[in-house]
């Protein structure tokens, strides 16, 4: 009688460094979607880090707009995983479907940036980051690259550039591309708010808080007087520099698998008066992994 085959994995050999190709080391690249965007998929299949390395992981919510999204995915993932050239073709894709109790519904920008929205929104979306995350990270995951399914557009080399800086947990700046009206021009403004620096205000502020009570950022009802990043970006200037993080956001942003697999997970409570990814940053930190951002390395967010 053969007995029961097991699968040893020595966690010591699963390289993290700085030259991630050179090295073969897996990424997992984690999308929680609520809408499909074409832009986001043909940015995907323009990254140049080697595809036969990286496994995709999606998670959407169980709703009439996540059956549409789903079903555009699905299509495209055909498309690529069946019918295009095997340079494209990913290693793996995992798609989970969630349900929120209650659910969450569909919202606008304007919606869901709407100050009371947020704590229930930013739990609900902590949740489903902290499952795709528990269920897709593996034992020869390397790096995990959050990126958000409105992220149209980045540098090819995204992976290699962040990876490239050896930091626990690193995030480039998130803009967007709008119409300016006054200036008749296409233009671009600072978008993803969550990428700070914390202030003795923040503090203050958080000190009087009740125990259940969360800090947001980017609302004038409550001025925090942190630094952030996306005001940090200079025109022509080196796009590899680097600042120290308090808070970060998960439009993008690249992670080493051994935070995660510490124990540092995106909070759905309050954790230090933070939530979802800026309360990771917290964890993260308390596990002794110190955040990192790049202003001047942008990449850009859907307009809706
Ligand atoms: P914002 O850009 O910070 O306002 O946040 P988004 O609404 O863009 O949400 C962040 C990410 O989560 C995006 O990739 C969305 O597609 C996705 N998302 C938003 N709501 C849900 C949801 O209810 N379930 C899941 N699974 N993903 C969601
Ligand atoms: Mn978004």
């Amino acid at each position: 009688v053969k007995p029961p085959p097991v699968t040893r994995y020595n966690l010591n050999n699963v390289t993290i460094t700085h030259n991630p190709l050179d090295n073969r080391e897996n990424i997992l690249i984690l999308t929680p979607m609520a809408r499909f965007y074409q832009a986001y998929w043909d940015n995907l299949l323009k990254l140049t880090y080697s595809h036969e390395l990286i496994t995709l992981g999606f998670i959407l919510p169980k709703n009439k707009e996540g059956n549409t999204a789903t079903t555009e995915l699905q299509k495209q993932i055909a498309k690529t995983q069946q019918y295009g050239p095997e340079k494209d073709r990913f290693k793996s894709i995992i798609i989970l479907r969630q349900d929120f109790d209650p659910p969450l519904p569909s919202q606008d920008e304007g919606e869901r940036h709407k100050m009371q929205n947020q704590k229930i929104r930013r739990a609900a979306m902590a949740k489903a980051r902290n499952s795709l995350l528990f269920t897709t990270l593996g034992p020869s995951t390397s790096w995990v690259l959050w990126l958000d399914a409105d992220i149209i557009e980045t540098p090819p080399t995204l992976i290699q550039d962040l990876a490239f800086h050896d930091k626990p947990l690193i995030a480039p700046n998130c803009f967007q591309r709008y119409y300016n009206t006054e200036r008749k021009v296409m233009d671009e403004r600072a978008y993803d708010f969550n990428n700070w620096q914390d202030s003795p205000t923040a503090q203050e502020l958080a000190s009087k808080m009740g125990y259940d009570d969360i800090l947001l950022e980017g609302y004038a009802d409550m001025a925090t007087y942190r630094a952030l990043m996306a005001y940090m970006y200079e025109e022509g200037a080196d796009i590899h520099h680097e600042v120290p993080l308090d808070g970060v956001g998960g439009t993008a942003l690249l992670v080493k698998a051994d935070v995660h697999r510490d124990g540092a997970m995106f909070p759905p409570f309050a954790f230090y008066h933070l939530i979802e990814t800026e309360g990771f940053a917290k964890m993260a930190k308390r596990l002794g992994w110190q955040a990192a951002g790049l202003p001047n390395y942008k990449v850009y967010h859907y307009n809706e």
